[in-house]
């Protein structure tokens, strides 16, 4: 075994027990814009469930391609006017100016939001080759520059610990980050991964890079394995086996398959915690009660104001 395999056993058997958490960490909940009143409806149920827990932030993303500009300011807007929560906006570069972005950025600024999610974003056609606009951004860390100069957001950029699809090898995705870090981002956030191992190397790599920033996990409590297995070959994120195996069986039941989610994304975040990591953040795909259920094994409970609002 490597040196980092055997610490990664090290800190397996350090960690403590659910009972021992005590909700000593941050976290953070991703939301996508709804597209009908219905899920407008869901996603105001999820926020108003996950409120009380007191997120550090929560943002929202930008379909593929610019395609939700209109209704991811909306809902950032709406977060921001109804909650107290820091609300922080996605923002992709891909298929549009400089120009365009700067003024989006502007937009998002004169609105009182002091956070952009800043990405390179996908080109439109599923498995093609990016390529950047003419007049645009090249990639993200051109993007993070040029946000650099509309306003002092606060930025978070994307890592990928099992490296992103595009990289030649994951010494030039450490360089990648490194230069987006450079150009002014503050915290990278994780595609989703199952593996803390994976999570703990890349982490090494970064610090021995001289990345100092902190890299915050993004949990995706899963519930369905095949859709995720489609996604995932897409963006550089790895289904282990063991994850068919567990679900087996389990398409006509529900209930069970959630209590199996949680379970499994769970576990993975109190490793992550036996490995020092104090801040989560959780692709909650509009539905509260997986990420809820997760908070509250890793110790959180709703704030007091909060269980009085509701009370
Ligand atoms: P970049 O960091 O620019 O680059 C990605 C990879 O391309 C790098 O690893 C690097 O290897 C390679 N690369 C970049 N520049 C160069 C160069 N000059 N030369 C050689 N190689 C280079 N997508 C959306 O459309 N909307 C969202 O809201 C959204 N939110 C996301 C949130 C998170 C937390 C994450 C992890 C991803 C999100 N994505 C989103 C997906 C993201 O847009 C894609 O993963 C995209 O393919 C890469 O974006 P990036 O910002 O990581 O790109």
């Amino acid at each position: 075994p490597t040196f980092s395999e055997l610490e990664e056993a090290r800190r397996a058997l350090d960690a403590p027990l659910f009972a021992d958490l005590a909700g000593d960490c941050a976290v953070s909940f991703e939301f996508f814009p709804p597209k009908t009143e219905k899920m407008e409806a869901q996603l105001w149920e999820a926020v108003s469930t996950l409120a009380p827990l007191a997120p550090q932030f929560v943002s929202v993303t930008y379909g593929a391609g610019g395609s939700t500009r209109e209704r991811t300011h909306a809902t950032v807007a709406r977060i921001a006017a109804e909650t107290s929560i820091p609300a922080a906006a996605h923002l992709t570069c891909v298929a549009a100016s400089r120009d365009e972005v700067d003024q989006i950025a502007r937009d998002y600024w004169a609105a009182g939001v002091r956070h952009i999610v800043a990405l390179r974003g996908d080109p439109p056609e599923t498995g093609g080759r990016f390529e950047a606009h003419p007049q645009g951004y090249r990639n993200a860390a051109d993007l993070v520059a040029g946000l650099r100069r509309v306003a002092p957001f606060e930025i978070s950029v994307a890592a990928y610990p099992e490296c992103h699809p595009d990289s030649a090898d994951p010494t030039a995705d450490i360089d990648n980050l490194k230069a987006k870090i450079d150009a002014g981002a503050t915290r990278a956030i994780t595609q989703f991964f199952f593996s803390p191992e994976a999570f703990f190397r890349f982490r090494d790599r970064a610090a021995a890079a001289g990345i100092d920033t902190e890299i915050v996990p993004g949990i995706l409590p899963v519930s369905n394995v095949a859709q995720t297995r489609k996604f995932a070959g897409l963006c550089g994120a790895a289904i282990p086996s063991w994850m068919d195996r567990l679900f087996e069986g389990l398409d006509t039941h529900p209930a069970a398959r959630q209590l199996v989610a949680a379970t499994v994304a769970a576990e993975l975040c109190r490793r992550l915690y036996a490995g020092g990591v104090r801040h989560f953040h959780f692709y909650t795909l509009n539905r509260a009660e997986l990420a809820y259920a997760i908070c509250h094994l890793l110790g959180l409970r709703p704030a007091a104001g909060a269980l009085e609002q509701a009370a």
